[in-house]
């Protein structure tokens, strides 16, 4: 019946509420969600189905948290299987991919309390003397927060000397769950909801976009009422959020006059498609 009462109100365009979030991920048939998320899909995007060439990097695995869930870090350089790239292996990885190249980076890493900042902004500005044109979608915002805390700045001053290195956007990582139990139970030492949320509103007033995942929502603890709660965060930043010069050339959300104005292909689409 919940199921109806929703298809219904999707069907008359109408803003499903924090309640109809719970009631489907409560509801259990679902190939019946996934029906109507298609549904949905389809009217703003009619037959198109964009994707991304993407290279992934994790520059450093030490991280100086503890989040109960994550298998990756490594809590200091030396240890077992802890990690860190030189500058020039990383721009080396792009190096090889020359002849058919990625659209966008993607750089995710721990925490790493000894590398200088520099180290970030050289990473950044030699990906883009490589290749101009490619995307570079780097640090999440518990990076940004940790390099704000650790190095001595404020959020805009780091995503500013990031940005002018060459960042176009955030990914999403580092969310999880926000609800303050539930983030102090699996994720206690990196930025709180309410900082991580404050990044992506400074990044957003400078023109850097962003994305907000979760890695968090199947292995750890967290309630249907607190995984619903970031979903809600993300529609509300969304609907303040304007599209930017720096989204898919083709995306048929974007006013015309954007979209022609651009050349990239659909493939490098998911920057900032607010699907
Ligand atoms: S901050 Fe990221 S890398 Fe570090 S422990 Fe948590 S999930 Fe792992």
């Amino acid at each position: 019946m919940t199921l109806e009462r929703i298809a219904e109100k999707l069907e008359k365009g109408e803003r499903l509420t924090f309640d109809d979030g719970v009631a489907l991920f409560r509801e259990r048939d679902v190939l019946a969600v996934g029906l109507l998320a298609n549904r949905v899909r389809e009217k703003l995007h009619g037959d198109a189905t964009y994707f991304n060439r993407n290279m992934r990097l994790e520059v450093t695995n030490v991280c100086v948290a503890s989040c109960l869930f994550c298998s990756f870090a490594k809590l200091e350089e030396g240890a077992p299987g802890a990690h860190t790239m030189k500058l020039e292996d990383a721009w080396r990885e792009l190096e090889a991919r020359l002849d058919d190249p990625p659209a966008e980076i993607h750089v995710v890493n721990g925490l790493h309390p000894g590398l200088p900042f520099s180290y970030y902004e050289e990473l950044l500005a030699g990906f883009k003397r490589i290749l101009p044109t490619i995307h570079l979608k780097c640090f999440t915002a518990v990076e940004i927060h940790f390099f704000a805390e650790h190095y001595g700045m404020t959020y805009a001053d780091v995503l500013g000397r990031l940005q002018r290195a060459g960042l176009d956007s955030l990914p999403g990582g580092g969310a999880e769950i926000f609800h303050p139990e539930v983030r102090t139970r699996i994720a206690h030492d990196k930025a709180t909801a309410e900082q991580y949320l404050d990044v992506h509103r400074t990044a957003h007033k400078m023109g850097i976009t962003s994305r907000r995942s979760s890695i968090a929502w199947i292995t750890c603890c967290g309630s249907v009422i607190s995984r619903t709660k970031p979903m809600a965060y993300r529609r509300s930043f969304r609907s303040r959020s304007i599209p930017t010069a720096t989204g898919c050339a083709t995306c048929p959300r974007l006013p015309p006059s954007t979209r022609s104005a651009r050349s990239r292909s659909r493939a490098s689409c998911s920057t900032t498609c607010r699907t």
